[in-house]
């Protein structure tokens, strides 16, 4: 066996699994894993943090020593698909290391968007200091002041209903098209009730351009506000448009069943920065919900690949979707296997109970795989036995 070790790059939901698997199967391996950030973090519960919660996050370097496995904070500069190697700009200066497979579980970012001023928006990254920015709101709040939250998606009713919820004083508007498109008309009209009773402006309205000030709405109208918070829309990492990889349109590496890199033999993609399809055709969510189990797949996939066994395709079924309207209340919307909503789902304290506890088993997993060298999460597979209670008349109750 070759002595040039297997690369994982990235260190959250996607990178954490595909180590655990891939450690599970070679038990032999030497496996390096690259993460800019020396934490896992627990991105889903970002929008916590930046209400000044602690959001607990754990340093990789131990956690993955459990399972003998490397890591190195550096940042990936570029990769070298065809050549095997990566660049690297670690603490002592940049370094390149060669490899004999990969798994590329970059993930995204939340992109500021092209419209004038955008850099007066902040935005949630990795890079950012939430602890500073939860401050900043913490004081704004105090005075009374203004926060537009751009985007009407999961990640913009998390934080606009989660700091609602924790400074009332804090006047918080939310501009989009209704939220929540993608949920059943139930599930969204209780998120906007519930965004509404927790005192969040609702705008209908297209931004087109923001100054220090403010922003300015497609309809010409101004809307004054001391903070911005883009939360538009997720990306694929941008440094993979650089790499010479088979991306799609919008800007995911191409892979093939098993989520190999399309073209290459001993590269996979998993999580956010791959364009994993689903049965139907469609590309999968950027997700935690998709990078637990395709990180997962990847790493048993190379594991398979290293001891020259047949890789399997991807098997992997959506259930359902939620999302968190401050502490006390949520939505659980069942979904299909392909993750279009069905007329089922679940709002209040039950939801949001499920919601924590899904981001505590997200959270706990890839450690207590690591650990143990156990399996202890499994994903859903296509065709998927939907759970036959009447969430409907749960809700009711809920809500009555
Ligand atoms: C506020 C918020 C709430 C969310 N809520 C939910 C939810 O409820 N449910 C859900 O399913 N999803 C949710 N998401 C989306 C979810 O967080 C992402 O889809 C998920 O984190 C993707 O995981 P990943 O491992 O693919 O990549 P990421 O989490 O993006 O991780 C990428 C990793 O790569 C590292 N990295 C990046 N660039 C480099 C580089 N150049 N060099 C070295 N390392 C690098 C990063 O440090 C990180 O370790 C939410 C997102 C946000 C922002």
């Amino acid at each position: 066996m070759s002595d040039l070790p297997i690369l994982i790059l990235g260190g959250s939901y996607a990178g954490l699994m595909a180590a655990s698997r891939l450690r599970k199967q070679a038990p032999q391996a030497r496996i390096v894993l690259i993460s800019d950030q020396p934490y896992l973090q627990q991105r889903i519960r970002w929008h916590e943090a930046l209400a000044g919660r602690q959001v607990k996050r754990a340093a990789l370097a131990p956690l993955l020593a459990k399972a003998r496995i490397e890591f190195i904070q550096a940042a990936v500069l570029s990769w070298d698909a065809p050549g095997n190697e990566v660049r690297l700009d670690t603490a002592e200066g940049p370094r390149s290391l060669s490899y004999r497979g990969v798994i590329c579980a970059l993930g995204s970012v939340s992109q500021l968007p092209q419209w004038p001023g955008a850099e007066h928006c902040w935005s949630l990254s990795f890079a950012q200091p939430l602890a500073q920015r939860a401050a900043e709101l913490g004081e704004l709040a105090a005075q009374g002041g203004h926060l537009a939250v751009i985007g009407s998606g999961l990640a913009g009713v998390e934080c606009a209903s989660e700091l609602a919820e924790r400074y009332p004083k804090l006047q918080v508007s939310l501009i989009g098209p209704p939220p929540l498109a993608d949920f059943c008309p139930a599930s969204r009209a209780h998120a906007s009730r519930a965004l509404q009773r927790l005192g969040v402006q609702l705008l209908n309205a297209r931004v087109v351009a923001a100054d220090e000030q403010g922003l300015w709405l497609a309809d010409g109208r101004y809307l004054a506000c001391e903070r911005r918070l883009w939360c538009g829309g997720l990306r694929a990492n941008p440094l993979l448009a650089e790499c010479g990889l088979p991306l799609t349109a919008d800007g995911r590496v191409q892979v093939t069943a098993d989520l190999r890199v399309a073209g290459f033999s001993n590269a996979w993609a998993a999580g956010d920065c791959a364009a994993v399809t689903l049965g139907d055709g469609r590309a999968q969510r950027l997700s935690c919900a998709s990078a637990m189990p395709t990180g997962g797949h990847a790493g048993e996939a190379l594991g398979d690949w290293l001891h020259d066994r047949p890789t399997q395709p991807l098997a992997f079924a959506y259930v359902m979707r939620c999302v968190s309207l401050g502490r006390r209340d949520g939505i659980w919307q069942l979904t299909d296997a392909y993750d279009v909503e069905r007329p089922r789902w679940l709002g209040g304290r039950s939801a949001a109970l499920i919601k924590w506890l899904l981001c505590a088993m997200v959270w706990h997993t890839p450690g207590w795989e690591l650990r143990t060298g156990r399996r202890l999460y499994a994903w859903a597979r296509p065709p998927v036995a939907l759970p036959s209670i009447s969430a409907t008349a749960a809700t009711e109750q809920e809500l009555g």
